[in-house]
């Protein structure tokens, strides 16, 4: 298997339009367009993935669900470039970040007074069906789940 510095010079070949760049953690940013990448974690798996968010032009979101949509659709892609580079991404490794993902919407959209299922309102706001309690929360940028959790 390559390791993911092994990647680095065919990806930026094959994808001239964004920087690639060594840096402390995994992260696509909309804004440089560029990749940042560690060769510390072995699996290019999530070097894939940020390229993915690069691809498919994931800047920002307006709904929680919508995040983890992007996450979901970037993982897909990443999927589709690993067959290009005759690499595999664990299976285990896209669903247990999903899994973060899924476990971050549950915990912020839980009604802190009652425990239903709130409504987002806002990008930052959420509101209780049940008792209408309205509460905010944090914002969350691409990927930042997974990597606060892996480190
Ligand atoms: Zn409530
Ligand atoms: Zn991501």
């Amino acid at each position: 298997m390559p390791s993911t510095a092994s990647l680095i010079p065919q990806l930026k070949a094959t994808y001239p339009q964004f920087a690639f760049k060594l840096a402390e953690s995994f992260l696509w940013s909309p804004s440089k367009q560029t990749v940042y990448y560690t060769t510390d974690d072995a699996d290019y798996g999530f070097l894939l993935h940020e390229l993915s968010h690069g691809l498919l032009g994931h800047a920002d979101y307006s709904r929680d669900i919508e995040l983890i949509a992007m996450e979901r659709d970037a993982w897909d892609k990443a999927l589709e470039i690993a067959k290009d580079y005759t690499v595999t991404i664990n299976d285990d490794l896209i669903q247990s970040t999903l899994d973060t993902y899924r476990d971050w919407l549950h915990a912020r959209s839980t009604c802190p007074r009652c425990k239903a299922v709130g409504l987002q309102i806002k990008k930052q706001t959420y509101t209780c069906p049940a008792c209408r309690h309205p509460w905010r929360v944090n914002e969350a940028r691409i990927c930042a789940l997974r990597r606060s959790a892996v480190a």
